[in-house]
């Protein structure tokens, strides 16, 4: 993603979503995106995969998607029946609560045979089946489940159909947004840690979209955060847990409890989140930073390395000259 903007609305009316977002997900990577309620998450997600619907616009950017075959694809001018192709064979995506969209009264074996049968009519019936069992093991989900229906199964077990569903065709890249938001911590986890063991076994990159960064600190390769519609931060995971640069970031590593490593005080962050009709000028931070001083409030930071690491980014005055 270069350079994207997405408003809500049009004219006087017109809000800003998204500013300026500049993020690279690699091939076989599993990219952390987190921020508070409101930062613009699900609007990154919905953007790069063309899902936004009105008022949502994309004003500005390019979301550029790198082929195996060294083509190019600006997913921004794809025409409907291009980007039908695209989604679920080369992006899928697993929103917010999805383990409530799977339909109440079809089977769980229905409901993967219907994926199958829409992208690959060229599958036998006994094919269909066949896959749909092996995608259920690959979640760990015993076969004799095909022929549940959703209420006959627990939360976790709905959402990791709804992963299994995503990986139906076998897509280059998964796109989670809060998918486990709504499960117990334990079965996060287990969720998260059997996502991971697919990636290494199927080679998918995932963008992982929640609030709790102490998930993403133990799952993900990268980490980026987010406030008021940009990015503000981006580094390694370890980097990020060990040594975060932006006082908000900060602020969010000490707002949940991490379950491995040593303890931190929980603080959280004062204040609350901006409203996109009032964005504070400069560094939309700066009324809740305990770090602020004289350039916060005027300038926007840019996103850039600080001194000397060039893996990683800060969006931050603490670490660039005003
Ligand atoms: P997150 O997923 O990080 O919680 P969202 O992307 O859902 O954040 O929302 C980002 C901002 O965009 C929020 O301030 C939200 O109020 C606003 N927003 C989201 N959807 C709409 C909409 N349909 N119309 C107007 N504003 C919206
Ligand atoms: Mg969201």
């Amino acid at each position: 993603m270069r350079n994207l903007y997405v408003d809500y609305g049009t004219g006087d009316d017109a809000v800003t979503a998204l500013r300026d977002v500049d993020l690279t997900l690699h091939r076989g990577e599993v990219l952390g995106l987190a921020g508070e309620s409101g930062s613009g998450k699900s609007t990154l997600a919905y953007a790069v995969t063309r899902l936004l619907s009105p008022p949502g616009v994309i004003t500005g950017g390019d979301v550029v998607y790198h082929q195996r075959d060294g083509d190019d694809l600006d997913i921004l001018s794809l025409t409907p029946q291009q980007l039908r192709a695209f989604r679920w064979q080369e992006l899928s995506i697993v929103f917010q609560g999805a383990m409530n969209s799977l339909n109440p009264v079809h089977t769980v074996h229905s409901q993967l045979t219907d994926v199958l049968q829409a992208h690959r009519p060229e599958m036998s019936k006994a094919d269909r089946t066949a896959r749909a069992e092996e995608l259920l093991k690959l979640v760990g989900i015993a076969t004799d489940r095909l022929g549940s229906f959703p209420h006959q199964l627990s939360g976790g077990m709905r959402q990791r159909v709804m992963i299994a569903m995503a990986l139906a065709l076998e897509p280059e890249i998964v796109i989670m947004d809060e998918p486990t938001t709504a499960l117990d911590v334990v079965m996060q986890r287990q969720i998260l840690r059997q996502l991971v063991r697919l990636r290494e076994e199927l080679g998918f990159s995932v963008i992982f979209i929640t609030h709790d960064i102490s998930l993403l600190v133990e799952f993900s390769d990268r980490i980026a955060i987010m406030y008021g519609g940009r990015i503000v931060e981006e580094a390694g995971a370890a980097d990020i847990y060990r040594d975060s640069q932006h006082p908000y970031s900060d602020g969010l590593l000490h707002s949940f409890p991490a379950l491995h490593g040593p303890r931190r005080e929980l603080t959280g962050i004062p204040g609350s989140p901006p409203h996109l009709a009032a964005m504070p000028s400069g560094c939309a931070f700066h009324p809740r930073c305990p770090k602020a001083f004289d350039p916060c409030a005027a300038k926007v930071p840019v996103l850039a390395a600080p001194g000397g690491q060039g893996d990683r980014a800060v969006a931050c005055w603490l670490h660039h000259t005003p």
